[in-house]
């Protein structure tokens, strides 16, 4: 009898068609880690063939009608020039396929830096995924979408519990957009008190949302330098603050993964001159549990829901940001908000202060069940240990990989993340780009690579606290292993990565020459 299941040498052939297992590896593993991202499959459009349909339909059984006697012919095609025709098993397997090799959270660690790619717990999903929630249409009647509004406003509760803050807003569909909204909450408050004032402080350690949202909030940014501690010193900030500075514009813990603790007083500072303190709280993981921003003196924070609180992000789908303030700067939160009304809840647009709008609807409502979901299966003590084994695992890292690679900051523990990078392996020649990229053949996505852009050339690890010790000792025995072959082999990290289908892409290309139409040649 044939042998039905392949042996797992063709399997492996059929999956690697394009690898080339360097040297003499073939069959064995090539060291820690597992084997390397596969990508390649031709376009549908490169697949067509004229004349092949996915569907076969019955003849029609009654007379046949005009198209245009329900769309006007002004708006009908006669042919989409080049639409590729393909059959429907070959759609499926393109986008199964393509699927498969997309590598995810679900597929191994993600330690890149200032995204906190924590597991999305499957519960989440499930939750969100409740016909109620899911089918719900945004324009119903609040009467019919009473339990929608609750979990929406138990969330706005427990976010603000969690920060320490007043009052929140879900509206916001992104971190940045988040920051948008705080800042134009910052400048209604300062108009409200006659000068909406011109300037905001922004550490030059900042995310680059942060100038960019400033500038788009009509603020001139400051550009103010971290000092040797690698955190913004409140004496900076004292020499800077003035009744022209709206705001000072931080992220704690910072890009570097320091927590900024000078921050109450700088707070103070910022205060006695009447300007506000926006906390940047994208990455909130070091302090769930630990620590509040709102006893820090922060006024205005905006969160990640698509980092901190674990709903899935990344290839540009929907995240959510919301903003939560201190009591006084709750009126200029956007329309509307949810109210409690009798038993149940309703929603109030009649608020004159408001900045307005900042979204359709309500913001994306599908990551607001995820996130509360994973706040109500954590409770008050799983969310407590959040932050310390993020800081645990992003230490581990730091204090194993320190021999091997050079850690600008080093004088004291970072917290959710750390920052080191490739000066130690330049005397071989090998940049951060190479590491990132030896990275892919040992099976692991690549930390944030250049960013911050205060450190040169900067690998900004984060590995959050979903994983395991053995994963973690996972990378780091791979990044052990590329700072050897830095030393021995320099060539082959040159040339990496080796195990991918595709080798050494041009980073930019896409970017810079796109191509929104497919072209036959
Ligand atoms: C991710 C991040 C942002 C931006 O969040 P988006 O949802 O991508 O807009 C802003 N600040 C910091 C510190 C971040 O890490």
């Amino acid at each position: 009898m044939p042998e039905l299941t392949p042996s797992l040498t063709s399997f492996k052939e059929r999956v690697h068609p394009m690898s080339k297992p360097e040297e003499k590896t073939k069959e064995k593993k090539v060291g820690p880690g597992r084997s390397g991202l596969q990508l390649e499959e031709p376009l549908l459009f490169e697949q067509s063939q004229k004349g092949r349909r996915a569907d076969s339909l019955p003849k029609l059984d009654v007379e046949a009608q005009p198209i245009e006697r329900w769309i006007p012919s002004a708006y009908l095609r006669q042919e989409i020039e080049g639409f590729p025709e393909l059959s429907e098993p070959q759609v499926i397997r393109h986008f199964t396929r393509m699927s498969q090799w997309n590598y995810g959270i679900d597929l191994g660690a993600y330690p890149l830096g200032s995204c906190t790619m924590k597991y999305n717990p499957r519960l989440n999903e499930e939750i969100a995924r409740l016909a109620g929630f899911a089918h719900l249409h945004p324009l119903v009647p609040e009467t019919l979408a009473q339990g929608a509004l609750q979990l929406m406003w138990e969330l706005e509760g427990f976010l603000s519990e969690i920060t320490g803050m007043e009052a929140v807003s879900l509206q916001p569909s992104a971190g940045a957009q988040g920051e948008l909204t705080g800042l134009k909450i910052i400048r209604r408050y300062h108009e409200q008190k006659g000068n909406p004032r011109k300037k905001v402080i922004v550490p030059d350690s900042a995310h680059g949302t942060n100038p960019a949202s400033c500038a788009l909030a009509g603020y001139e940014v400051m550009e103010e330098f971290i000092g040797k501690k690698g955190i913004l010193e409140a004496k900076t900030v004292a020499e800077r603050m003035n009744e022209e500075v709206a705001a000072v514009m931080l992220t704690n813990p910072n890009t570097l993964g320091l927590f900024e603790k000078e921050i109450l007083e700088i707070s103070e500072i910022v205060h006695r001159k009447g300007g506000l303190v926006y906390c940047d709280g994208a990455n909130l993981n070091a302090m769930l549990g630990v620590c509040k921003p709102g006893k820090m003196g922060v006024d205005v924070i905006q969160l990640n829901l698509h980092k901190t609180f674990s709903t899935p992000h990344g290839g540009g789908g929907p995240g959510s940001g919301p903003v939560a303030v201190k009591k006084g700067l709750e009126p200029f939160l956007p329309i509307p908000r949810i109210v409690k009304k009798g038993t149940g809840f309703a929603l109030n647009f009649d608020r004159p202060q408001s900045i307005g709008r900042v979204r359709s609807f309500f913001g994306n409502f599908g990551m607001m069940v995820r996130a509360y979901a994973y706040i109500r299966t954590l409770g008050c003590e799983g969310l407590a240990q959040v932050g310390p084994l993020a800081v645990l695992n992003a230490n581990y890292i730091r204090e194993r990989l320190r021999p091997y690679y050079h850690l600008p900051y080093d004088h004291e523990p970072c917290m959710h993340e750390c920052v080191f990078t490739d000066k130690n392996q330049e005397t071989y020649g090998i940049t951060t780009l190479d590491i990132a990229k030896r990275l892919l053949d040992y099976g692991f996505h690549p930390p944030t690579i250049y960013f911050p852009l205060v450190v040169s050339g900067a690998l900004m690890i984060e590995p959050t606290e979903t994983e395991s010790p053995e994963s973690v000792e996972e990378f780091v025995q791979a990044m052990i292993a590329i700072a050897k072959e830095a030393e021995t082999n320099p060539q082959l990290l040159k040339d990496a990565p080796h195990r991918t289908k595709v080798r050494r892409l041009d980073e930019v290309k896409a970017a810079r020459e796109l191509k929104l139409r497919w072209q036959s040649t």
